[in-house]
């Protein structure tokens, strides 16, 4: 039972890779696809995130073809399976978000943070595992990054102080950089 979990936990890991890689990046396909749209909308719009009904659809559409067979084929194994591959999905969201809108904390907060931020400021084709190093190390597009230099008009709030410059106990990680249509400069 564990072990099914577990797969399913994996299953999501590989697909959040292989989703944001190719679905979210690829030179032709990320303009073709409404992930992919949204996608460039996340990048581009800086702490933007597709509407919940969006996302909502898409996983209840894919659960919806994912679980009948995991069913049919392993009974309470496939539900297992589900279930695992259902939980960490939901974990990606909430984490994914939290990396935009907070500061985190602990090693793993620090680590996730400068991981997902070089990939989108830095190079959006490196690090495109959000929770986890696994795929990118596998498939060879993990970097790790230097200082990360955030433009201000896309940059997280939780970079700021009370007077808006950049918090200074963040300052060995960040850097930001002005922009003219910055709201801030
Ligand atoms: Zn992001
Ligand atoms: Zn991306």
């Amino acid at each position: 039972m564990l072990i099914a979990i577990v797969l399913g936990i994996l299953t999501w890991s590989f697909l959040e890779y292989v989703i944001h890689r190719f679905l979210g990046h690829h030179r032709t396909w990320a303009r073709k696809n409404p992930f992919g749209i949204e996608h460039t909308a996340h990048h581009s719009r800086g702490n933007y995130f597709a509407p919940a009904w969006k996302k909502g659809l898409a996983a209840g559409l894919f659960l919806a073809i994912l679980l009948p067979p995991a069913w049919l084929l392993a009974g309470s194994y496939g539900l297992a399976y589900v279930i695992g591959f259902t939980a960490f999905y939901l974990s990606y969201e909430v984490l994914h978000r939290l990396m935009h809108v907070w500061a985190g904390v602990g090693p793993y907060g620090r680590w996730a943070r400068r991981h997902h931020f070089f990939h989108h400021f830095h190079d959006p084709k490196k690090n495109h595992g959000v929770t986890s190093p696994i795929w990118d190390l596998v498939f060879g597009t993990y970097v790790r990054p230097e200082k990360i230099v955030v433009p201000e008009k896309l940059a997280m709030p939780w970079l700021f102080a009370t007077d808006q410059t950049l918090r200074p106990e963040l300052d060995r990680d960040y850097a930001l950089r002005l922009t003219r249509a910055s709201p801030r400069a």
